[in-house]
């Protein structure tokens, strides 16, 4: 095969669409400061994610990170958080002067072990920060229970569930606070984007001094805040894209239904399992290469690598691992998170990825069977 396979691929609305839409800012020279666009993106994406309120943000990390800031928890402190997630997880805790502490995931989903969360609260913890890994649901009602015993704050990095559901309701309801990100190469995406899912008034505006300096009137600054306010652009790129989503997982889900048809009862092979979620996005195709000599997981990486499929190793190294946060942090014995590092690749999977491409990725992989 001639061209590059990538791991992703960005969604984008026609051309045409997108010049139609930001025409109307060549009229009111209007860019960013909550502009019209703003508006309008945040309050349809507040009821498509069926959250009480959201405010949007410049990226997924400063939503996380903000969100974090905005639970005012006290320096210092402990926050029981997973390593098997995207290094920004680790980084928001840790620019807020808080200390993570590593908890060991589930073999079955990738998500936070909740029967080993209690054993590392101590009199400093205050917060947990779980990861709905690859868009699955963690188990919501026992970090709930575990939170509510301990008076714990819980924020979730929901990065990966854009769209997704747990009983009916929107992800972005669960916890004190849940961080999405709208990145080019996330499901749905503002180009660069994200927003925070709260559930008081207080919240959102706590939320809203953090990313706009604490401005509230033309000579009031009422807090220290940031700047993580979303633009017009991204805003406008972001209405595009939510009119196309349905057709985008529809797509993506199609892909996924083709690999499992290719790869399973493959032996060596597993995919994890998503019992506790609904509306899934499909925002990821990772496959568990189980210590099988010939399916080695880095021989299968190279392999697709020499053939121009370049699959990502989405999530290795731990985030405490990586040489920024080495020998830093108490030695973790995560044997279930190591493992999953381990052994674990993201196929391609974007909208639009066509059959050919997926039985030679396929094909790619059963070589490595044979040879
Ligand atoms: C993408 C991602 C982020 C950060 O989002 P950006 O929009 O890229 O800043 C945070 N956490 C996880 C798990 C992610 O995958």
């Amino acid at each position: 095969m001639a061209k590059d396979i990538l791991v992703t691929r960005s969604s984008m609305p026609s051309y045409e669409e997108y010049i139609e839409a930001i025409k109307p800012l060549w009229e009111t020279h209007w860019l960013t400061n909550m502009g019209h666009f703003h508006k309008e993106l945040e309050a349809k994406l507040r009821d498509y994610l069926q959250v009480p309120y959201l405010s949007l943000m410049v990226n997924g990390h400063m939503a996380l990170e903000l969100a974090i800031q905005s639970m005012h928890l006290p320096v210092g402190s402990e926050v029981i958080t997973t390593p098997f997630t995207f290094i920004s997880t680790t980084h928001a805790i840790v620019r807020n002067r808080l200390k993570p502490v590593f908890c060991d995931v589930k073999e079955s989903d990738g998500t936070i072990d909740v029967e080993k969360i209690e054993d590392l609260i101590t009199e400093n913890t205050s917060a947990i920060v779980p990861v709905h890994v690859y868009g699955n649901i963690c188990d919501v009602e026992k970090i709930q229970e575990i939170a509510n015993k301990y008076s714990l704050k819980v924020i979730y990095d929901a990065a990966h569930a854009f769209g997704e559901k747990y009983k009916g309701q929107g992800i972005g309801a669960f916890g004190d606070a849940s961080a999405f990100s709208f990145h080019a190469t996330k499901v749905f995406h503002t180009v660069e984007g994200g927003a925070v899912a709260v559930l008081q008034k207080e919240q959102y505006d706590i939320l809203y001094n953090l990313k706009n300096f604490g401005i509230r009137g033309t000579e009031l600054v009422v807090d220290v805040g940031a700047n993580a306010k979303m633009n017009e652009f991204s805003a406008i790129m972001g209405l595009c894209n939510l009119k196309h989503f349905a057709e985008a997982v529809d797509s993506r889900r199609k892909v996924c239904a083709h690999y499992k048809d290719r790869l399973k009862g493959v032996r060596g092979i597993r995919f994890l399992t998503t019992h506790h979620t609904e509306n899934r996005n499909y925002a990821y195709f990772p496959v568990i290469f189980e210590s099988n000599v010939d399916l080695n997981r880095d021989k299968v990486y190279e392999r697709l690598i020499n053939n121009r499929i370049f699959a990502r190793k989405y999530f290795y190294p731990l985030t405490c691992d990586q040489a920024c946060f080495r020998n830093k942090h108490k030695k973790d014995v995560l044997p279930v998170a190591r493992r999953l590092a381990g052994s674990v690749l993201t196929l391609p999977l974007y909208e639009g990825l066509g059959s050919k491409e997926i039985d030679f990725i396929c094909d790619t992989i059963y070589d490595c069977c044979k040879s």
